[in-house]
């Protein structure tokens, strides 16, 4: 039997709305799955057990009452832990922050209870999202559940692995360079970066605000279309938010992609990819062809500048968004007495709170921005920046959309790189001229090897969330991957 944990998002929306299954249940069978695999996989940083019964009984009630709808009813969600939440703490899994607990939902969190769906937890990631394998953070690393010595990817490690575990249906990363991405590869999962200024940003703990998006994570296209649904739209606190929400639910049911014209980026099938990795891809270009699509290959030459620009950009503003941790107002220190001169106090206080990736980054990023340097890096790299965008632009003349893996490589052991961080950089090379560019792109997995999972990455023309969904969709039901997911996690390396 069809345990509830193991039910798309989408059938429990069904069920619960039908009143075949109470939230109530739901809520119970989900914490159950918690408890039963989060110790191997550390996933969540907080369950929010108690608040998340609250929430469930209440709609119960009003379903009882004839009075509850919603386009997430009674179903659970992990919100990542650089999101905020009224009541529950957020840690960014940062020292830092210990201890502290927002007065305020985000906006997206605020859409989704709205909705009826029922936030469960917080999820692991990189601190402060820094990172690209969900180990730097406060409270540990995050295993990967097809194998246990492996990454999970990151920054968004716990939000992709609750839903490769069957922890949840759904839940929110953020994706600044790649950390929905990386991890929806890493752990099998879809998991989709929106356009730049598609979700509001309202509420999500700034790491670098001109490159991050907030998006969803899902066991297959049509859940992660209808979180999509939920989460997007105008928002006036936030004013980069600009465009109108809309029903992407649709793009997935009418999923037709013949005569799509879909590009391959020659790029990012280039040196330093794994084979296996590119046979994959291939084997994906096969399969659109089958479907109807026209394929043809497209050479984008500024993404060979693009992980050098994003780093400095992204490390700029870091070092200007964390310079508010002053270890006095919130989180770390706060309420602790001052002693000496205030700039001691927030050197000592810095100093214990941050971690080493994260101090790396502030002084990088402070540098960069230092007078007399700032022209021949930080403005360097922002008109890599326009030539990014231009490549692209040029290439969606020719393409209805692009293609190509994920990431270059397949997940690796932990611990493997977490003293090279320029290897671990490097590991973005595929996920962050996206982000650079602006536009949507989704990661679904399509193959495994060695027992690891290989994702791919479709990209969109800005606010084209529509075509990169119906391809996801029509490929994802050629390809039937999403179906072999890890009941239990596994320790050895037989995979799926
Ligand atoms: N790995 C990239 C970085 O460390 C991306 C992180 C992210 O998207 N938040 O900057």
């Amino acid at each position: 039997m069809v345990k509830i944990w193991q039910l798309s998002a989408n059938e429990v929306v069904e069920k619960v709305s039908a009143g075949g299954l109470k939230a109530e249940e739901v809520v119970q069978e989900f914490l159950e799955r918690i408890e039963e695999v989060d110790s191997l996989v550390n996933a969540f940083i907080t369950v929010a057990a108690e608040q998340a019964f609250r929430q469930a009984r209440e709609i119960d009630r009003q379903i009882a009452k004839g009075k509850r709808e919603g386009r997430l009813l009674g179903v659970p969600v992990a919100v990542k832990d650089n999101i905020c939440t009224e009541g529950v703490r957020t840690t960014c899994a940062s020292k830092m922050l210990e201890g502290y607990v927002p007065p305020y939902d985000a906006t997206v969190v605020e859409r989704i209870r709205h909705e009826g769906g029922i936030i469960i937890g917080k999820t692991n990631l990189d601190e402060f999202a820094m990172g690209s394998s969900t180990e730097t953070g406060y409270f540990g690393s995050v295993r990967n559940p097809w194998n246990l010595e492996f990454v999970a990817g990151g920054s968004s490690g716990g939000s992709a692995v609750a839903i490769a575990t069957g922890e949840v249906a759904l839940a929110l990363g953020s994706d600044t360079g790649g950390s929905i991405r990386c991890p929806a590869s890493f752990c099998a999962v879809v998991g989709l970066k929106p356009t730049y200024g598609l979700v509001s940003r309202y509420g999500l703990v700034a790491y670098a605000n001109s490159l991050e998006q907030i998006g969803p994570f899902a066991r297959n296209v049509a859940d992660c279309a209808l979180l999509l649904s939920v989460i997007a739209g105008r928002d006036g606190r936030d004013s980069t938010c600009i465009s109108n929400a809309c029903d992407y639910t649709r793009f997935t049911q009418a999923d037709v992609i013949e005569d799509l014209r879909i590009g391959f980026v020659r790029e990012l099938l280039g040196e330093g990819v794994d084979v296996q990795v590119t046979s994959a891809t291939k084997e994906c270009a096969r399969v659109l062809e089958k479907l109807g699509a026209e394929c043809g290959d497209i050479s984008l030459p500024s993404l060979e500048h693009a992980l050098a620009a994003y780093y400095l950009i992204a490390m700029s503003e870091a070092s200007s968004n964390l310079a508010k941790y002053d270890g006095v107002r919130y989180g770390y220190g706060y309420g602790a007495p001052e002693r000496g001169h205030w700039s001691d106090v927030f050197a000592e206080r810095r100093q214990a709170g941050f971690g080493p990736e994260v101090k790396r980054r502030i002084i990088l990023g402070t540098f960069a921005l230092s007078a007399g340097y700032w022209g021949r890096y930080y403005l360097k790299a922002l008109k890599i920046r326009t030539l990014i965008r231009r490549d692209f632009q040029q290439a969606f003349q020719r393409f209805d959309a692009l293609v190509g893996p994920t990431m270059p490589i397949l997940p690796f052991k932990l611990g493997e790189k977490v003293e090279d961080p320029l290897s671990l950089y490097m590991c973005d090379v595929h996920t962050v001229p996206i982000n650079m560019y602006g536009g949507p792109a989704i990661s679904i997995p399509c193959g495994f090897a060695r027992g690891l999972p290989i994702g791919i990455q479709i990209i969109g023309k800005l606010f084209d969330e529509e075509t990169v969904l119906q391809i996801a969709s029509a490929l994802e039901r050629e390809l039937g991957i999403y179906r072999r997911l890890p009941i239990t996690p596994t320790t050895g390396s037989e995979g799926p």
